[in-house]
């Protein structure tokens, strides 16, 4: 039986995914990990024979006209774990329990090469990859209940990742997923007390500090959080106060593609190319009030294990300091 429902928890107040029964998607890695399957086997290298949805999104090269000279596609996600409508699934409630149809959309943004992940990728290849995600986002936003768009990128199977061939993915929600919330909670909790954003206090305590700093350019800096939460955990902050990722302008977009050139081809060879998450964290699409809120882009390389001192008590353990880290990748 398919049941597809955004659960809350009645304790903490935070938000589950329930995806079960939906058409197995099918594992493109051999387990153990070691060889993924050929790029001849890949469902990416060619959307048409791997029958994906029509395209929505496409973008060449500079020079390039046709859709066969395409660097960047988007299509829709052939294994959603949302259900792709735009009703606007109510809160239901019994007894004790809350939940909400799992509605929203799930596209997946996929680059042309097979091989070449974001370390491999030079500044204009990034840059289309930025701006294909910033053009979804907007076109998402519009959608009348989507509350939250997130997105995504798994490298690598330890880090979700079903398909090795690079893409990254863009969920629009109706709910705010909680890391997010808790990240927009806090943000306000210090704006209310102090009046001033708390990111850009970081940022200028970290900029003076140094000791974390990884790269920066004119308007983005790269560190490796204070308090992170993995080893060899990055983020990557726009300099000047800004709420939202989605109206990021061309001199950004292009220096934003240099710090994440740096980091990842820093990251690819001094970790030895760690399978890794990256996301971005803005503000949601639909909130008025978010000037208390800075985007972000957050990168956790999934070197170690969790074990009950994480999952159980919430305390992350990591055994390379951040002043470590930003030591190692700024090299
Ligand atoms: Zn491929
Ligand atoms: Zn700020």
């Amino acid at each position: 039986m398919n049941k597809i429902e955004f659960r809350k928890d009645a304790v903490s107040g935070e938000w589950v995914l329930v995806s079960a029964g939906v058409q197995k998607k099918p594992v493109f890695f051999r387990r153990p990990v070691e060889k993924p399957l050929p790029k001849s086997k890949c469902p990416f290298d060619d959307a048409k024979r791997s029958k994906q949805e029509k395209v929505l999104l496409w973008m060449p090269k500079s020079g390039g006209k046709d859709f066969k000279d395409w660097w960047v596609q988007i299509f829709p996600n052939k294994y959603p774990v949302v259900a792709r409508s735009s009703i606007c699934p109510p809160l239901e409630r019994r007894g004790i329990h809350e939940k909400k149809i799992g509605v929203g959309f799930q596209e997946v943004i996929v680059t042309r090469s097979h091989e070449k992940h974001f370390a491999l990728m030079n500044r204009e290849e990034i840059n289309l990859v930025l701006e294909a995600y910033r053009s979804r986002f907007q076109a998402l936003a519009s959608e009348p209940c989507v509350d939250y768009i997130l997105i995504i990128h798994n490298h690598g199977a330890k880090a979700g990742a079903t398909v090795p061939h690079p893409h990254s993915q863009i969920f629009a929600i109706p709910i705010i997923p909680p890391d997010v919330k808790r990240s927009l909670d806090g943000s306000y909790k210090y704006f209310r007390a102090h009046r001033r954003c708390v990111h850009c206090d970081i940022l200028k305590n970290e900029l003076k500090e140094k000791e974390r700093i990884i790269y920066q350019n004119k308007r983005f800096v790269v560190l490796a959080p204070y308090a992170s939460r993995v080893i060899y955990e990055t983020r990557i902050f726009p300099k000047f106060h800004e709420p939202r990722f989605e109206i990021i302008d061309q001199a950004q977009r292009k220096d934003l593609s240099d710090a994440m050139g740096f980091v990842f081809r820093k990251i690819f060879k001094k970790i030895k190319n760690p399978d890794y998450n990256f996301f971005i964290h803005t503000a949601p699409p639909k909130e008025r009030h978010a000037e208390h809120y800075h985007w972000h882009v957050e990168i956790l390389p999934r070197v170690a294990t969790w074990g009950g001192l994480e999952l159980g008590a919430g305390i992350d353990v990591v055994k390379i300091s951040p002043e470590e880290t930003a030591k190692l990748l700024r090299r």
